[in-house]
This record gives structure tokens, sequence and C-alpha cells, in this order.
């Protein structure tokens, strides 16, 4: 059990757990190694570096970290579950904490589906285990083709008559255990629900869920499926960076504008800051 998980080894996770490494609380980093940086070819306009490049301050931010003992985790979160302290389920097995702290970088996801949008709450759902139950019997497909639609794929097959994966255009997983198509997805087709998918080489899927799970899951992924409404992927955080869940904190690109490292690193400082103030206070009662 570590005191606080981040999620996230950007400037802002990475601040975050320096504040509560250097108080002597135990940190473990979850970085699925994709932080904005990386697309930094040349940074000028952080205070006291006169040029890096983005690659470069993300190993020496990762490096810092490590000295201050925390350990790092590469992989992706899949899901953060509150159970007064929190289970974070990675693909590299299930860990837990007194408090989490989400720094995943910008939430903007790909290109949204023809009907993604019309169907939400409708037959559309980015939370397996919010929605689930409304499809329970029900024929289902997950769109996705890493991880994350794993992990949603598999706690729809409890419920659901079928899962099917629709992989877009992209490789399936290894090892799927599910049916996969791997067609391009043309349109979710209904009138007022989602009564099917239509793939581009004209096959239609009889399903009446539809659950997004591409890519990995964002800040508002892991907030929505906590039970806090996000409107188009945003969730509100408070001044000291905690969020409408007692023990979860936000910073950085997922939360604040404008999307720079100076931002990150001062919603960092304060999400950790925050976090050191939580952890204490749990600890003294009891
Ligand atoms: C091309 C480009 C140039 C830029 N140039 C500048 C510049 O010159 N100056 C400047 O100040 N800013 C610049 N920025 C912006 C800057 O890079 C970001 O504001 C900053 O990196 C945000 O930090 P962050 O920690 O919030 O997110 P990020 O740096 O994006 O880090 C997010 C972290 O979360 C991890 N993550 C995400 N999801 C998961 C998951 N499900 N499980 C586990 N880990 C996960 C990622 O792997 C990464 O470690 C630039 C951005 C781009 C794209």
């Amino acid at each position: 059990m570590f005191d606080c998980i981040v999620i996230g080894a950007g400037p802002a996770g990475i601040t975050a757990a320096i504040y509560l490494l250097r108080s002597n609380f135990s940190v473990c980093i979850i970085d699925s190694g994709d932080t904005a940086l990386k697309k930094a070819h040349k940074i000028e306009n952080y205070y006291g570096i006169s040029s890096v490049s983005g690659e470069e301050l993300y190993l020496i931010g990762r490096r810092q970290a490590l000295q201050l003992g925390a350990e790092i985790i590469d992989g992706q979160a899949l899901s953060v579950d509150n159970f007064g302290s929190f289970n974070v389920t990675t693909t590299e097995g299930e860990l837990s904490s007194t408090c989490v702290i989400i720094a995943t970088g910008s939430t903007v996801k790909g290109i949204k589906l023809s009907g993604e949008e019309k169907f939400i709450g409708s037959g559309v759902s980015r939370c397996a285990v919010c929605d689930g139950f409304f499809f329970r019997g029900k024929p289902v497909c997950v769109v996705g083709a890493g991880q994350y639609a794993l992990h949603e794929a598999e706690v729809l097959s409890n419920i659901c008559s079928s899962v099917m994966l629709l992989t877009n255009g992209e490789q399936p997983p290894e090892n799927c255990p599910y049916p996969v198509l791997t067609s391009e997805i043309s349109e979710i087709t209904g009138d007022d629900r989602v009564s099917g998918v239509k793939l581009k080489n004209g096959e239609i899927l009889d399903v009446k869920g539809v659950f997004i799970a591409n890519g990995k899951p964002t800040a508002s992924d892991f907030i929505l499926r906590m039970g806090i409404e996000c409107s188009d992927g945003v969730f509100a955080v408070n001044e000291d960076m905690s969020t409408a869940i007692n023990g979860v904190f936000a910073a950085g690109d997922c939360v604040k504008q404008p999307k720079q490292i100076s931002t990150a690193a001062y919603t960092g400082m304060i999400a950790g800051l925050s976090a050191i103030k939580y952890i204490k206070e749990i600890k003294k009662n009891g």
C-alpha cells in the first residue's frame, strides 16, 4: 500500500511526486511513456533552463523522482476504484494507495465516430462499470484495440449476452479472448437509441451498446468511473487541485490552461501539497 499513486510522469506528476517524496511519503508513479514533452522538440521558455529538448526534460524528471525513492511502473493505469482507499488496476498488476493524483496530460482523444455524440447516454458509453448493467443480457461491442478495451470488455462479459471488440482498423490485442473485427467503422446506427454498428465493408452488427475504449483511459475516464459527471471530457478541480472525490487530486494539462510546463509544475506542486495534507489527516484519524 503506497501513500500516493501518481498516474503520469510528465511535469505535473513528477512535481507532485517530488513534494510527497521529500516529505517522506511513499509514492508509486505509473507512466505509459507518452508525455506531451516527447513532442516538444525544443523548450526555451521554462525557468532556469535556456534550452532543452522535451524528451531530455522528461528523462531528467523521471530520474529525479527515482533518486528521491519513487517506484516507477512503466505501463498503463486502466481504472481507479474508490474503496475509501484506492485500488488502481494497471497493465502490470493491481496497486493500492491512500490517495491518488491524476496527471495524465491532455484529455483530447482521436476523431469521434459518426453517431458517437448523438447516442451518448442512449447506447454509447465511455464507462463499462458505470453503464454495463443497463445492457444486461444484450449484445454489445467495445471500440478499441489496447489493454483498456480488453479491460472494459472483461467488465461487460459478466453482464451482457455477447461482447465483441471492434478495433476500427487497428491491430487487435494479442490473445484477445473475445471475437474481434478489425474493419473500419462507418457509423453507429439507430433512431433514438443505438440499434447497430455499420462497418465500412458494408456489414451491419446488431449491438445495443457501444463502449468507447480507444487508446488509454484519460483523467476524465477515471473520474467518470468513480461516479462524477464529466461534461465533454472536462471535470472540475478546486483551488487545492482536489476533485469531487475525497483523496483524488488532479494536475497539469488534464485540468488547467494554459497547457504549459510551468502550469503543470505549479498545479503538480499544489496537488502534491494537498495530498500530503490529506494523508496526514487520514493517518491522524487512524
Ligand atoms: C509539440 C509541443 C510542444 C510544446 N512546447 C512547449 C514549450 O515550449 N513550453 C512549454 O511550457 N510547454 C510546451 N508544451 C506543452 C507541455 O509539453 C505540456 O503542457 C506538459 O507536458 C504537460 O504536463 P503534464 O504532466 O500535465 O502532462 P504530460 O507531460 O502530457 O504527461 C502525461 C503523463 O501521463 C501519462 N499517462 C497518460 N495516461 C496514462 C494512463 N492511462 N496510465 C499511465 N500513464 C498515463 C503519460 O505517459 C505521461 O507520463 C508543448 C507541447 C507540445 C505537444
